[in-house]
């Protein structure tokens, strides 16, 4: 086994078959032999959590520089050991948001900072998601503008191309009056609003929010971004094709056949994307 392969996969465990030298102990982190060439790969938290603060800073700016996000639009990611805990950028422009900038969040959307900074009014979309999809690791929120019209019109979103087959085949469409009224500013600014946006969501990947916006939900913050730049490619192609002609859309069974094989991809584009932005915004 190449050691770059058990660096990349921290807290697993290979196993070995007899007669191979297992790997020693380096610097950085630490390898505990099992048995039989058992290779149990211990990172120090503090290290493992400064990656996903870090994958998370990375996430920030390749939204932006993809054109998901603009001044607006947050991307969160679940703390991997505190039990209703999740991490998200103070409120700020998320193509500049560094390590620095993020902040702890917890369920009732309070934020632990010992410096009392501020994060989005939104934040209640990440922590209301979050409790009701335990399946769910990293949320994002845009207003990506060819999406838009899919929540204001009788055109639903819909899987057009292979990239896009996580869409499935119902995009639910998030009515905020149902709970707010008709006169509210449309943000989801409580735990109420982001109770009924969760319910709307359902077990879908993508809820998109009428006159506002959508939010795309992952396993990990890079299925979250690679869905989320996939859902405005999707409404992009589907608004043109809807110019020229009836759309053949994928079937539900080649959605959830593209849909995983997308998922088996997915550090190719993101290798692309960072190297993108952080070449422009780094
Ligand atoms: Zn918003």
């Amino acid at each position: 086994m190449e050691r770059a392969d058990i660096q990349t996969h921290p807290k697993t465990i290979s196993r070995q078959g007899s007669g191979e030298t297992p790997p020693k102990k380096h610097s950085g982190h630490l390898e505990v032999i099992i048995e039989d060439f058992e290779l149990l790969e211990i990172y120090p938290m503090s290290n493992e959590l400064d990656a996903l603060i870090e994958e998370l800073v990375i996430a920030n700016k390749i939204l932006y520089n993809e054109g998901v996000v603009d001044g607006f639009g947050h991307i969160s990611v679940r703390h991997p050991s505190k039990e209703s805990r999740f991490f998200i950028a103070k409120s700020m422009a998320p193509g500049l948001v560094s390590a620095k900038d993020i902040l702890e969040c917890d369920f009732e959307g309070v934020i632990h900072d010992p410096e009392n900074r501020k994060s989005y009014v939104e934040r209640f979309i990440h922590s209301e998601i979050f409790r009701a999809r335990p399946d769910i690791n990293s949320i994002v929120h845009s207003h990506s503008p060819s999406v838009i019209p899919f929540g204001v019109t009788s055109q639903r979103l819909r899987p057009i191309c292979h990239m896009s087959g996580f869409l499935g085949s119902q995009t639910p469409i998030y009515e905020i009056r149902h709970t707010a009224g008709e006169t509210s500013d449309l943000l989801i600014n409580s735990q109420k609003l982001g109770k009924s946006l969760a319910n709307t969501l359902g077990s879908a990947t993508v809820a998109l929010m009428r006159g506002h916006g959508s939010v795309t939900v992952g396993t990990s913050i890079k299925q979250a971004v690679y869905r989320a730049i996939y859902t405005e490619v999707n409404a992009k192609l589907q608004l043109e094709s809807m110019k020229i002609g009836t759309i053949e859309f994928l079937t539900d069974a080649e959605a959830m056949a593209t849909a995983g094989m997308a998922d088996q991809h997915l550090d190719r584009p993101w290798a692309l994307w960072k190297e993108k932005a952080l070449s422009q915004h780094g």
